[in-house]
């Protein structure tokens, strides 16, 4: 399967805003993006003006990246947001939230998406008492994820959790920090999605 190995900060600079795509170091002042806020490359700070065509590709590249999912899923996360009741754009964005290793990263039990990915595919936890090993699993309403006993004490796990106040919960999602395990109260809808993004560009792309 295809993967982006090259840095990821060059995306943030791509994409012209902080993806927060590696922990700590988002937050700290060794941030490129905080250092070099152009697009990366050659011509990076020659200034252009983007086309109507540019912006959606580029929004819909950004939200791809802002949850680590390919092409291929993203595509179908939209059709089955198309296919859903309501709002396109909406129902794009809440598939992606209830992604299990947003939610592991959500309830701060991970530094980015990517640790929580990893996580995940190494047996790390579990939705309502069941190991799931796919960071793709859509979590619903109810359900409760945890950090399995044994790995608790995994420093990935405890100094992730040490930021969860200064990070912060979703208000659909809720913590036990002593128990390391967290209920979806819920399903997300589009206020409880505080990034930056413009989903229509994304329904506009993909409706042509
Ligand atoms: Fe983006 Fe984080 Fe790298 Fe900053 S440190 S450029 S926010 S991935």
């Amino acid at each position: 399967m295809a993967r982006y190995i090259d840095s990821v900060c060059r995306l943030c600079r791509r994409e012209g805003l902080k993806l927060f795509l590696k922990g700590e170091r988002c937050l700290s002042d060794k941030c490129s993006f905080e250092r070099r806020s152009y697009p990366p490359g050659h011509h990076g700070q020659r200034m252009r003006r983007p086309t109507e065509y540019g912006l959606q590709l580029r929004e819909k590249q950004k939200v791809k990246r802002i949850y680590g999912v390919l092409e291929s899923q993203f595509r179908n996360y939209y059709r089955r947001a198309a296919r859903q009741k309501g709002i396109t754009g909406d129902n794009l964005l809440s598939f992606l939230e209830r992604r299990l290793d947003n939610v592991v990263y959500r309830l701060g039990f991970a530094h980015s998406r990517k640790q929580a990915r990893q996580l995940v595919r190494h047996n790390h936890l579990l939705v309502n008492g069941r190991k799931v090993n796919i960071p793709s699993f859509l979590v619903k309403q109810g359900d409760e994820v945890a950090v399995k006993e044994k790995s608790r004490r995994l420093e990935a796990f405890t100094t992730a959790l040490e930021r969860v106040e200064a990070r912060g919960v979703p208000a659909w999602l809720e913590i036990d920090k002593n128990q390391a395990r967290g209920v979806v109260l819920s399903l997300p809808t589009r206020e409880d999605i505080d990034q930056e993004i413009r989903e229509q560009l994304i329904v506009e792309l993909y409706s042509k």
